[in-house]
């Protein structure tokens, strides 16, 4: 079948061009006779592949001097519970809740702090961004959670919560590096970098300096201790190098395209033109707030289980793949991160207008 256009929520498509750099790399990276996948995470070589890797991070997202760039591993999930640990001082932690996500990192953060929900869009089944402007913030809060991007559900924060002074603290997870985005309002942010940056297996996190604590309770283990990554330059013990690697390649060629500003433009054009049509289509619906729909992930039903049920049969059939919704949402989703040619999503357009010309 040759490459597909690959709609998956994640692990997702990586650009052509770093898959066949890696696969050029992969049995003699730049002469060093052997592959990034056997080197010493303490060697010269691969010494300077981190370095790089966390460079173009931080001149791709404009990261300030005062917060920490951390590659760690344990996917977004960890970062669930190495918030609280790490951030809690008081003891209470302010969380809004906008899908399952969301919902996991405050149930897991229930473990080591009080958490205070204080916004909500489960009454609408999580097809809304509450609005954020004034939340009832308890004054002794920690930080303020929220979730960027909802994977699942297709909504995304267009403008940051009111924080009123808390220290926010974000999951990027599927928004990540889509857009030129501000430090400076976060004291951290953190993403699984399968969905829009790399493979499967590595975690960035940037925390604001300050934030990073060794007054920790004993029980904190030491690697999900944020400063003891810190300290090591993320390399305290064996990190994920492989992935670390292709993610410093598309860092490298997120650089080459324009950087942050030209994938907002890329992704806004390409949300334009699903969304556009899906306004236009008697057979196809939405299933979020217009306001409120996310760049990267688009849910959609036809309302008939069975006829969902083909199109993602039909699609499949035509190299757009991975198509079917998450279970809690249903029908399908198409998830458009920054790999996804303009083409693909042109593709899925223009079958989709055949599909209901003949439904
Ligand atoms: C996928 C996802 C997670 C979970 O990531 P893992 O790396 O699988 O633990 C967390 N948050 C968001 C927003 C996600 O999309």
């Amino acid at each position: 079948m040759g490459r597909v256009y690959n709609f998956s929520a994640g692990p997702a498509m990586l650009p052509e061009e770093v898959l066949r750099q890696a696969a050029d790399e992969m049995l003699d990276y730049h002469g060093s006779g052997m592959s990034v996948m056997e080197m010493s995470h303490r060697g010269k070589v691969y010494d300077k592949i981190i370095k790089e890797a966390e460079q173009d991070f931080r001149e791709l997202v404009g990261v300030p001097d005062n917060y920490r760039v951390l590659f760690l591993q344990g996917g977004g999930s960890t970062q669930f519970a190495m918030v609280p640990m790490n951030l809690t001082k008081n003891g209470t932690a302010a969380y809004v809740i906008t899908g399952n996500w969301a919902k996991k990192a405050a149930e897991e953060a229930e473990r080591y702090t009080k958490v205070v929900r204080v916004a909500s869009s489960a009454d609408k089944n999580y097809t809304y961004i509450p609005d954020c402007s004034d939340l009832d913030i308890p004054e002794e809060a920690d930080y303020l959670y929220i979730c960027e991007n909802n994977t699942i559900y297709g909504t995304e924060y267009k403008t940051l919560p009111n924080t009123k002074g808390h220290v926010l603290v974000a999951d990027v997870s599927s928004n990540f590096l889509s857009r030129p985005i501000d430090v400076t309002k976060y004291g951290m942010f953190f993403g699984g970098v399968q969905k829009n940056v790399g493979p499967a297996g590595v975690t960035i996190a940037v925390i604001r300096e300050d934030l990073i604590r060794d007054d920790l309770p004993a029980y904190v283990p030491t690697m999900l201790r944020y400063k003891t990554h810190a300290d090591k330059d993320s390399l305290y013990n064996t990190p994920p190098c492989y992935n670390i690697y292709v993610c410093g390649l598309v860092f490298q060629w997120l650089k080459k395209q324009g950087g942050l500003e030209a994938m907002d433009q890329r992704n806004k054009a390409k949300a334009k033109i699903f969304y556009d049509y899906l306004d236009s289509s008697s057979l196809f619906k939405g299933t979020v707030e217009p306001k409120d729909r996310s760049y990267m992930n688009a849910p959609f039903v036809t309302g008939d289980k069975e006829l969902d049920a083909l199109f993602v049969k039909e699609a499949e059939a035509q190299g757009l793949v991975s198509l079917k919704g998450h279970r809690t949402v249903g029908g399908m989703r198409a998830s458009m991160y920054n790999a996804m040619p303009v083409e693909g999503v042109e593709k899925l357009v223009e079958f989709m207008k055949d599909f209901e010309a003949r439904h």
